[in-house]
């Protein structure tokens, strides 16, 4: 194989790559569904048992709770962006905590886990368990989606 097909080999590979990373969400996405077997086999056993069991984190446990740069905050279990950072805000739950997701990008069912119903949120591709909304939030919207951190991953802005 020659230099310059190696070099063209390169570029195109890198384009794509940029071009999937920065598309955020935009209406309803195409479902993305796995087996149970596949998701414990891609996900930590932490985030398989929040995402895919609803469990919930220890408070205090996830480093999004520090987490200040700009981006945005992608479902752990299929990439889908969910928030981005200008949403984010300290609620002191110990919880990464946001009040306003991005456009399309959830679903919501009642939960009654804890006898008093609770609004349950999840991703609206892949439906990975991601955290509970409470009408507590500051403005704009009043909400606060309380986030398992485990259940996101960070990509901060490309400068
Ligand atoms: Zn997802």
């Amino acid at each position: 194989m020659s230099f310059l097909s190696l070099l063209g080999l390169g570029t195109k590979a890198t384009a794509t790559t940029a071009t999937a990373a920065t598309t955020p969400a935009a209406g309803a996405p195409a479902p993305f569904r796995l087996t149970d077997a596949e998701w414990q086999k891609r996900l930590s056993p932490a985030a398989y048992r929040v995402l895919r069991r609803e469990g919930t984190e220890a408070a205090g446990s996830s480093p999004l709770n520090a987490e200040k740069r700009k981006g945005f905050y992608h479902c752990a279990g299929c990439d889908l962006p969910l928030f981005s950072s200008d949403t984010k805000y300290e609620s002191g739950t110990g919880w990464p905590s946001f009040h306003t997701p991005l456009p399309g990008a959830l679903g919501t069912k009642t939960d009654f886990k804890l006898i008093l119903p609770r609004t349950e949120y999840h991703c609206a591709r892949c439906e990975g368990h991601q955290g509970h909304v409470f009408n507590d939030g500051p403005r704009p919207s009043g909400k606060r989606y309380c986030n398992n951190g485990v259940a996101l991953k960070f990509v901060p802005a490309s400068t």
